[in-house]
């Protein structure tokens, strides 16, 4: 049965921590396919202005450009409005019948999945691969949801940290990868104070 991982989040911007954790579950759950999925507006950031998803999609686009097994998707940018996770699955289950899918998880998020939208349909639809932050004890949840923990590679480093560093003057270099980077530089994003 072919498998196919689906990672979403703002990626705003994509760091190196979100490629080395889809490096990750590629080779540690034998993934077939792992596509990105940046979200028009996250449930989790209410009130919060991302970067355009234009400049999103091309970080990630460069970024990906040249993998054949990992890809960039823009449902739910397309889609837009709040990005809710049961959505884009019931999408990709139509999409890919007979397909084992799987959705990329934050250890810190694992315990508010009951209270997701369509909970209950979301872990019929997909297993969820957890992944480890730096400091977060390992999760755990009962069934119907099925956990698979990741070990590699917990980087302590997040989009709102490196968002931060450009606002102070800090070099971002060696945190993102290297066509982010200029792309941040040449487009000037994330220097003006956005709404939290
Ligand atoms: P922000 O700091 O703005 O909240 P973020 O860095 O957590 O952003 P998101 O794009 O919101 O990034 O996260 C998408 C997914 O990537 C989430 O599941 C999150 O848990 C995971 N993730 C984020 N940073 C890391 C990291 N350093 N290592 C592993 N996974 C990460």
């Amino acid at each position: 049965m072919p498998t196919l991982g689906l990672f979403g989040g703002s990626f705003d911007p994509l760091h190196l921590g979100h490629l080395l954790v889809a490096q990750a579950a590629l080779e540690e759950l034998s993934l077939d396919r792992l596509v990105f999925l940046p979200a028009a507006q996250s449930p989790f950031k209410p009130g919060t202005t991302p970067a355009p998803a234009s400049a999103r999609l091309r970080m990630l686009r460069q970024s990906l450009a040249g993998q054949t097994r990992m890809a960039v998707d823009d449902m739910e940018i397309r889609r837009g409005g709040v990005s809710f996770t049961a959505e884009s699955c019931r999408e990709f289950s139509r999409r890919h019948p007979g397909w084992r899918l799987f959705w990329l998880i934050g250890a810190d998020h694992v315990p508010t999945l009951p209270l997701w939208r369509d909970a209950e349909q979301l872990a019929q639809m997909v297993e969820f691969i957890v992944i480890p932050r730096p400091g977060e004890p390992s999760a755990t949840l009962p069934a119907p949801y099925r956990l698979h923990p990741l070990r590699g590679w917990p980087l302590k480093v997040s989009s709102s940290e490196i968002r931060d560093r450009i606002k102070s003057g800090l070099p971002i270099h060696h945190l993102v990868p290297p066509s982010v980077a200029e792309q941040i530089e040449r487009e000037d994003l994330y220097l003006s104070i956005a709404p939290r």
